[in-house]
């Protein structure tokens, strides 16, 4: 059996990953790179050769892991491709949106190529995919070459790891994983038993939580910067990734009014993406998939305005009014780039909320770089804003601490495991941990384009 990563940029991106076994060829998520565009957000899908591939897994509906789907498709149309049943749902949302990003991207930048899929494509490939729920083992490609079995990932919903099996070796794919229960998912529940092979995500590898870091005390370091705002007259911004931390945020939002952390009446309003994702989060209730509160659904339960999804009706800066809106890096031509240049931040009562991760040379990155006083260019084609609004950084990660990947490893043992969807520092810190504590390891940063033989 070999293994190669397909990634194009060895760090947190276009994830993807081949699996051989001589008879059968199995493809671990297709993503597009959030920092790329065009061929060069792709993975390498020409090193296979048309029409090779068996099937695809894809863990979860984040662009960074499905992004690509379409591409991959279009060359291997014969793979049969596996998801959960959320997972699929959120995914072709995503690369609906996905098709009007590049659409807007040809016209706005002359990216020629774009769009690299169309929405008649993605109904005609929604129509051929397989859903699967967790714990229940199945075949990948006809010839019962590979047998899976997804593992609830606990990162956003519908996410898994996956457990692939074929002539007697055993690998397991984190996808990305969290082990903490979050607000409204539960933690992961991978299985521990040895494995063969490990590949295993390291995002968070080279960012250690604080000391005394406590979720609840962070839950209410933030409940209190709202309530802080709010009574002295100014708003709050709080750009979110319209999948996962949106709906995370929002059930959060909706505990803390029960509380009493803050007032019940306060306004909250949604806008972007944001909303179609929250509608397809609350299909998935009791039963289907493990939240912590089987009866709460986020719209019917909490009294939201959702921004229209029609562009022209922008949606304004009020006083007293928590915004949660997309995107979280507050990316140029998304509902939470046009709110923050419409004179929010200017206003020092108003304070801008960050909850997760934001790129350093993103509009949200730049933010969080800058001193009060300082002017940010939120988008090129836009004058400046002086920062004047409070802004404040919460760690809520959807990720693994790097203490708690590290336990998993040691407890799995396995004979080779390889660090992925991590920067260069970040995978490092866990081939130093493993050469001390599991010396027996073979820990490998899997460089892109290379064959690993698994023996
Ligand atoms: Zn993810
Ligand atoms: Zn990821």
């Amino acid at each position: 059996m070999r293994f190669r990563s397909l990634c194009r940029h060895a760090e947190i991106g276009a994830n993807s990953y081949v699996l051989d076994s001589g008879d059968a060829r199995v493809v671990l998520d297709a993503g597009m790179h959030p920092k790329h565009e065009a061929f060069e957000a792709i993975p390498h899908f020409e090193q296979l050769e048309d029409g090779s591939v068996d099937a695809v897994v894809v863990t979860h509906a984040h662009l960074d892991h499905i992004g690509s789907l379409p591409v991959l498709l279009e060359q291997q149309p014969q793979a049969r491709t596996f998801f959960t049943p959320a997972a699929a749902d959120l995914g072709f949302a995503m690369l609906h949106n996905s098709v009007n990003v590049m659409q807007a991207k040809r016209t706005e930048l002359g990216i020629a190529e774009y769009p690299l899929f169309s929405h008649r494509q993605l109904d005609d490939i929604e129509r051929t995919i397989e859903t699967r729920a967790t714990e229940r083992p199945f075949d990948l490609d006809p010839d019962r070459v590979f047998r899976a079995t997804f593992h609830d990932a606990g990162h956003v919903l519908g996410s898994v790891a996956v457990t692939l099996k074929a002539d007697g070796h055993t690998l397991l794919y984190s996808g990305d994983v969290n082990f903490e229960n979050s607000t409204l998912i539960k933690g992961a529940l991978l299985p521990e038993d040895p494995v063969d092979t490990l590949v295993i995500e390291t995002t968070r590898g080279d960012s250690p939580r604080p000391d005394g870091y406590s979720r609840g005390d962070e839950e209410r370091r933030f409940a209190d910067t709202i309530a802080a705002t709010l009574k002295s007259g100014g708003g709050v911004l709080i750009p979110v990734f319209a999948m996962g931390k949106t709906q995370e945020v929002l059930t959060m939002l909706h505990l803390f009014k029960r509380r009493g952390w803050i007032p019940m009446r306060t306004p909250i309003v949604i806008g972007g993406l944001s909303t179609k994702m929250t509608v397809i989060y609350d299909r998935y209730g009791k039963g289907l998939t493990r939240r912590t509160d089987d009866e709460f659904r986020i719209l019917k339960d909490m009294d939201l305005r959702a921004g229209t999804r029609r562009r022209k009706a922008a949606i304004v800066p009020e006083p007293g009014t928590i915004f949660c809106l997309s995107s979280g890096m507050m990316t140029e031509n998304t509902v939470s780039n046009g709110f923050a240049r419409s004179g929010f931040l200017e206003n020092k009562k108003n304070s801008l909320l960050f909850v997760g991760y934001a790129d350093p040379e993103s509009p949200a990155g730049s933010i969080r770089a800058a001193a009060a006083g300082e002017t940010v260019i939120l988008d090129p084609k836009h004058p400046p804003a002086t920062l004047r609004a409070k802004v404040e950084v919460f760690d809520f990660s959807g990720h693994a601490t790097r203490d708690d990947l590290l336990d998993y490893i040691l407890k799995v043992k396995p004979r080779r495991a390889f660090l992925v969807h991590g920067d260069r520092p970040a995978s490092e810190w866990f081939a130093r941990q493993l050469a001390e504590k599991l010396p027996a390891t073979e820990a490998i940063i899997p460089e892109p384009g290379v064959d690993y033989e698994l023996g």
